[in-house]
């Protein structure tokens, strides 16, 4: 499965150069163009997916694996102090690039990465209704 005017797909591929920290059947690692910090990479599976909502399961379980793998990898060769995984789904929330991808995000000691968000208060309302709607 492959979208032939997906940029993702020809990176996957290989037919668009890139960086390439990893590779095998079923991923492609690569530096990310426009880095939060140095040495910000993204997973690619080299099928199209558009999405986590449409991921296939086995990708989806190994892609986490992957994720491990690589961390603990680049923590040592770049020196990081930590790392966020992003992953990002649909344009609400930040997602540009319509080819499933998972962004590893090394952080360092006084970055000024900006993940985030302010932290809202559960109530008991969202709390009932959310628990109701889902044993449905
Ligand atoms: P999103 O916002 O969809 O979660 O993330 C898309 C990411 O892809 C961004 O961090 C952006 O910098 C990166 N990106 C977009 N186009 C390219 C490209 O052609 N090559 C590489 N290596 N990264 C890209
Ligand atoms: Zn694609």
């Amino acid at each position: 499965m492959r979208d032939d005017n997906c940029i993702f797909c020809k990176i996957a591929a290989g037919e668009i150069p890139s960086a390439t920290l990893y590779e095998d059947d079923d991923f492609r690692v690569i530096l990310d163009l426009g880095p939060a910090s140095k040495g910000h990479a993204l997973i690619l599976p080299k099928e199209h997916y558009r999405n986590l909502f449409d991921l296939d399961d086995e990708l989806a379980a190994k892609v986490m694996v992957l994720a491990k793998k690589m961390v603990n990898q680049l923590k040592d060769v770049l020196g990081c102090d930590g790392y966020n995984i992003v992953q990002n789904n649909e344009e609400v929330a930040g997602q540009t690039v319509f080819h499933f991808h998972m962004h590893l995000i090394p952080r360092y000691e006084g970055d000024q990465v900006g993940l985030g968000w302010k932290m809202g208060e559960l109530t008991e309302t969202d709390k009932e209704e959310i628990l109701m709607k889902l044993k449905k």
